[in-house]
């Protein structure tokens, strides 16, 4: 019997544990806004790990919720995993709606992005060792608390350990039928401040000079920059502007939404934005905000990574496709590094941030064989 099957059946056979701690982990809450629920959630794992013989540090956090940096093994090579444990739901979500399994899903706030994705990791590690078959590399594991919501404080850590690693192995959920990403696109944020003048629409309408106008101008500027072909779209998501019906309105705020699919996009699209120009002479404009994320690029550093993981499906009769996604992750930071990595190694199921999220209960000894078989061969 080849490794990777042994890998497989071990983990099978310990799909039950799997689905306990999956439990565990969804029916705490842990909003990436809430420090005390993120810190519990953080000694949680924390715990997990020690009890698996892990180095783990706690990256305690002024404001944000704790990270943990888990280390197992030692050797002139350096895998690294991330996973996120902070979920888009808020406190006592889970008490409304806890975990279930029901025909094969498992259901609950996060399950899929990405508690399940940290209890992969898990399993991955511990297979390994309970087969003797850990590797001479040292294997990091970055668990932090702030994904969700942009990664600020994590975002050096990861850029950090990256820079240390042959690969990044990003567990976030699968795309379509446990698809796996070799790309993401970049975002970019920004909020445009529009300054007309205020009047009153009935006296003195020809003295105002509205800002909602010169909205309406900006908006279908912003939208037409979209190129669907190149991947890059621009999308003004909230307007903010105006008080009442009788007042030519004086301000109005735009936030906007830019998403491109390779750094040379982001090169021309971030300025454009930056450097919007009023069409009213008397309108003045101010531009905030970046690019968040770069854009994790279909290299070839990640895609020899997907053919590896492919190849190692195979070997247990599983097909993985590749595909990509217009949102981002962490592994947008390391691969713009440009560090291999590849994304989506998580569960297989769907419904991200959303009612229906759910995890395909027999994916999860298979997707923990296949980070397994990575953290053998890479
Ligand atoms: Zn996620």
């Amino acid at each position: 019997m080849s490794d990777q099957i042994r890998i497989l059946s071990h983990l099978r056979s310990h799909q039950d544990e799997m689905v306990k701690l999956l439990e565990v982990f969804t029916n705490t809450d842990s909003p990436s806004t809430d420090k005390p629920l993120l810190d519990a959630f953080a000694d949680l794992l924390a715990r997990q790990w020690q009890d698996l013989g892990a180095r783990v540090t706690i990256l305690e956090q002024a404001k944000q919720g704790n990270h943990v940096k888990v280390e197992v093994g030692s050797g002139d090579k350096t895998i690294l995993l991330l996973c996120h444990f902070d979920t888009v739901w808020n406190a006592g979500e889970t008490k409304k709606r806890p975990f279930r399994v029901e025909d094969g899903k498992a259901y609950g706030p996060g399950v899929y992005d990405m508690k399940a994705g940290i209890v992969q990791s898990i399993f991955a590690v511990k297979t390994l060792k309970d087969l003797g078959l850990l590797p001479d590399k040292r294997i990091v594991i970055l668990n932090n608390s702030d994904e969700e919501i942009g990664s600020h404080s994590s975002r050096a850590i990861i850029e950090e350990e990256a820079k240390k690693a042959s690969a990044v192995l990003v567990l976030e959920p699968s795309a379509l039928s446990g698809s796996l990403k070799t790309w993401r696109k970049g975002v970019g944020t920004f909020k445009v401040f529009i300054n007309g003048r205020a009047s009153h629409a009935g006296a003195d309408y020809e003295k105002g000079v509205s800002a909602i106008t010169e909205a309406a101008h900006q908006v279908l500027k912003l939208h037409g920059f979209t190129d669907l072909e190149a991947g890059t779209t621009v999308n003004v998501g909230v307007i903010k502007a105006g008080t009442r019906s009788n007042v030519v309105a004086e301000q109005a705020v735009l936030d906007v939404d830019l998403r491109v699919k390779t750094m040379d996009a982001a090169k021309t699209m971030v300025p454009k934005i930056q450097a919007l120009k009023p069409v009213h002479p008397e309108v003045t404009i101010e531009v905030q905000g970046e690019l968040n994320r770069p854009p994790l690029e279909r290299t070839e550093g990640n895609v020899g990574l997907f053919r590896l993981a492919q190849e190692i499906a195979r070997e247990m009769g599983i097909e993985v496709t590749e595909s990509g996604s217009g949102g981002g992750s962490d592994g947008n930071f390391t691969s713009a590094l440009g560090i291999p990595t590849l994304d989506g190694l998580g569960a297989v199921g769907g419904g991200a941030h959303a009612l229906t999220e759910h995890v395909i209960v027999s994916s999860l000894p298979e997707r923990a064989a296949i980070a397994a078989g990575l953290l053998l061969r890479i």
